[in-house]
């Protein structure tokens, strides 16, 4: 149901497969999407959330407790049905447990099966890190989850099973599709968020008429195959450079002292300040390529850090760039259309003209090819490569066609390219 009347609520699904966790490499029919909100509880509310979070917390230790007694002393693996049978029996010994809505607390059970299972699967699988599930001390168990019912959101006012009142949230942007469950998480400040996920149809592939190209440069440019740039904003890398600073400092205080958790303090603040700096440009910038072309190719930066030796400079900026790849992937599949990555190695050097390799250093900001005469921005140069790998990758006759191209040929005629 999505938002009927500007209201949204949790329904008990008809059946168990319409909430199942989808397992690893399932693919879903389904997508998937996640609204994050900050919502501004008060002091009751607080109280009554952090309540909230310590029952789930005891209950997750008794749980792993009853789990781990079973197997050390009678080989028993116990199941979620096993424990969620238990809990109901253990209610009429422990109040608080009425507090908390009942689906909340199994769902607390079902993060510990799937805990299990996920050490289960890497013990059969070998791994080294077998990741048995721990038990979490105070401050170390962060959120707790609606998994059908129990929360209604009204406009800006959240409605919560056994939480007094409404909560002011910021909805920040409207939900579509199916609400399946709700979470409600505190960060390390303090701050609590209410977390949606929907569930609506696969949008339809889209047939690609349009390709876009994609460089990302090793400070902080990226340059399209339309000979667009994007540059990160001043006030980001300024924020960076103070993050950098303060983590220095953090390192050269005694461990143990007050000014070393002050200096965390510090660290995390502005930790935080960068991240959400960097999101906001992602978040633009791939909003940005989606609405302009159809097919976007970037580099593989996996195949990238392999190539390449590590300085801090490239890490950082890997940091980011993986970041907007992942939201222009998601932006793209939302919208029926797709991204590619191709492997960068030559992209800079080769002509995109004529595909000699004209070696040049960082410094030459310039690609003139002796060959065949082409003279360009050095990262408008590489980004028409990662295009041309792009379309041969998807090997698709249609969309090369559609577009008037040959793959393997220079695409875009230095369509926005700099006057050089
Ligand atoms: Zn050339």
């Amino acid at each position: 149901m999505a938002s009927k009347n500007g209201e949204i609520a949790g329904r008990l699904p008809k059946s168990e497969v319409q909430i199942k966790i989808l397992e690893q490499g399932e693919k879903a029919s389904q997508m998937r999407t996640a609204y994050k909100f900050r919502i501004y509880p008060n002091k009751q509310q607080t109280a009554n959330l952090d309540l909230t979070l310590e029952t789930c917390r005891h209950l997750w230790n008794n749980a792993l407790e009853d789990r781990r007694a079973n197997w050390q002393l009678n080989g028993i693996i116990r199941s979620y049905e096993d424990q969620a049978a238990i809990l109901t029996g253990e209610k009429k010994r422990y109040a608080e447990l009425y507090s908390v809505h009942a689906h909340v607390l199994q769902d607390v059970l079902r993060r510990l099966k799937k805990a299990f299972n996920n050490f289960f699967r890497r013990v059969k699988q070998g791994t080294k890190e077998k990741g048995y599930p721990r038990f979490k001390a105070k401050g170390r168990y962060n959120s707790f989850t609606y998994p059908e019912s129990g929360f209604k959101l009204t406009g800006t006012r959240l409605t919560l099973s056994k939480i007094p009142g409404t909560i002011r949230t910021f909805v920040h942007r409207p939900i579509e599709g199916n609400v399946k469950t709700c979470t409600l998480k505190r960060d390390g400040r303090g701050a609590w968020f209410v977390m949606f996920v929907t569930e609506q149809e696969d949008p339809v592939k889209l047939e690609p008429r349009t390709a876009l190209g994609v460089d990302l440069g090793i400070s902080y440019t990226l340059t399209t195959s339309e000979g667009q740039t994007f540059d990160y904003p001043k006030y980001y890398v300024q924020a960076e450079k103070k993050n950098r600073a303060a983590e220095k400092s953090l390192h050269r205080k005694k461990l143990g002292s007050k000014n070393r958790k002050k200096a965390k303090v510090t660290l995390a603040i502005i930790g935080k300040r960068v991240t959400n700096l960097r999101d906001e440009f992602c978040h633009q910038v791939s909003r940005e390529l989606v609405d302009l072309a159809d097919l976007i190719v970037f580099e593989d930066l996996n195949i990238q850090g392999m190539l390449k030796n590590h300085c801090l400079a490239k890490h950082i900026s890997d940091v980011s760039w993986g970041k907007l790849i992942r939201f222009t992937q998601s932006k793209a599949e939302r919208a029926g259309k797709s991204v590619e990555l191709v492997d960068p190695r030559n992209t800079s050097q080769r002509c995109s003209g004529c595909g000699q390799i004209v070696l040049k250093d960082l410094s030459e900001r310039t690609h003139s090819c002796l060959n065949c005469g082409l003279q360009m921005d050095r990262d408008h140069n590489a980004s028409l490569n990662i295009l041309t790998l792009g379309l041969r990758g998807i090997a698709c006759g249609e969309l090369t066609s559609g577009l008037g191209l040959r793959p393997g040929k220079r695409l875009f005629v230095e369509a926005g390219s700099p006057g050089l």
